[in-house]
């Protein structure tokens, strides 16, 4: 009897592991078609200068359509691509497609100028980085300074001397480089003073418990007080209610990015979002805008 439901209870195990296992065998092997067969996308996300109310930059957000799952967020295929290193592939045509995206905005005159496009850790130790950024540079000719590039502290502090060299690199091509979900990591202090950087994105976990007696706030307000002394851009991401936004306001925070300022979507429902939800919800900067 024991005996019996032992094996039970072992088929059952052995069938759950087993249709994990074959869902990552599944994605994996999709993942390795779904350049050639134009699975993936990207989505593209506003940040707003709260100063003048104007649109100044965009990130790009990676998503995989795929045939049967539908839409995949980059959090269940990033990890697979870094494993199998398809991520130097993929990032590649992510920073080309971005940059294109770019040129062609600024074709149209429509601000923002600026793009901005995630690093994961095995691309930015790939020998050929710097190389590739170039190379993308002068293919799209987008200017260099409309380019910054992502970084999260993980990455960074796998080796702080070898992540200087390379940071110092891309910057001197003209390329600008952020601190993505900045508080997060574990030695943040400590390499601000090592690293050249030129913007800090305050993780949205911190925006998140943010309301008026939070200790948030205050860490919030002690961020943007170090950039501005360090003179790092300083960037509140995941801001998705006014009642933020009237906080980060009166803390001064330069520039936010959330589903307030937009929904991360696909470039040509853009011009729809930079419209539809900004200024609606943020009467002042239409007439800071107007006064301009
Ligand atoms: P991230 O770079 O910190 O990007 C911000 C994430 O927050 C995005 O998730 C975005 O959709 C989400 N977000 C923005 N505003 C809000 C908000 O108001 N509320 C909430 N709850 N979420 C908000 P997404 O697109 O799922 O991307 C997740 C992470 O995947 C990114 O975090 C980034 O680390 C990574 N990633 C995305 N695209 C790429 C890529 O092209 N290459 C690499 N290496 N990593 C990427
Ligand atoms: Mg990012
Ligand atoms: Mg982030
Ligand atoms: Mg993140």
């Amino acid at each position: 009897q024991a005996k019996e439901r032992g094996r039970g209870i072992y088929q059952l195990y052995n069938r759950v592991m087993n249709s994990e296992a074959s869902e990552q065998f599944v994605l994996r092997n999709g993942l390795r078609h779904a350049l050639d067969r134009q699975e993936l996308l990207l989505h593209y996300q506003p940040q707003v200068d709260l100063l003048s109310g104007r649109f100044i930059g965009i990130e790009a957000l990676l998503r995989w359509q795929h045939p049967e799952k539908g839409l995949i967020p980059p959090a269940t295929f990033i990890p697979l691509a870094e494993e199998t290193g398809l991520i130097i592939e993929i990032g590649e045509w992510v920073l080309r497609t971005a940059c294109q995206q770019a040129v062609e905005w600024q074709q149209e005159g429509l601000q923002p100028l600026s793009i901005a496009v995630n690093l994961s850790a095995r691309q930015f130790y790939e020998p050929n980085l710097v190389e590739m950024i170039a190379d993308i540079l002068q293919e799209t000719q987008l200017d260099p300074s409309s380019l910054e590039l992502e970084i999260t502290e993980s990455t960074a502090i796998k080796n702080i001397d070898v992540t200087q060299g390379i940071l110092a690199q891309i910057q001197a091509m003209g390329v600008r480089i952020a601190m993505d979900d900045f508080g997060t990591g574990y030695s943040s202090l400590n390499y601000l003073t090592q690293l050249p950087l030129d913007t800090l994105k305050i993780d949205r976990a911190f925006i998140q418990n943010l309301w008026s007696e939070a200790k948030e706030l205050e860490i919030i307000h002690a961020v943007i007080a170090l950039g501005r002394a360090l003179d790092l851009t300083v960037i509140a991401e995941g801001i998705d209610n006014t009642e933020q936004l009237d906080l980060l306001r009166s803390l001064n925070c330069p520039i936010v990015q959330g589903y307030l300022t937009g929904r991360p979507s696909p470039a040509n429902e853009l011009r729809g979002v930079l419209q539809a939800n900004w200024q609606q919800h943020c009467p002042s900067a239409e007439v800071e805008l107007a006064l301009q």
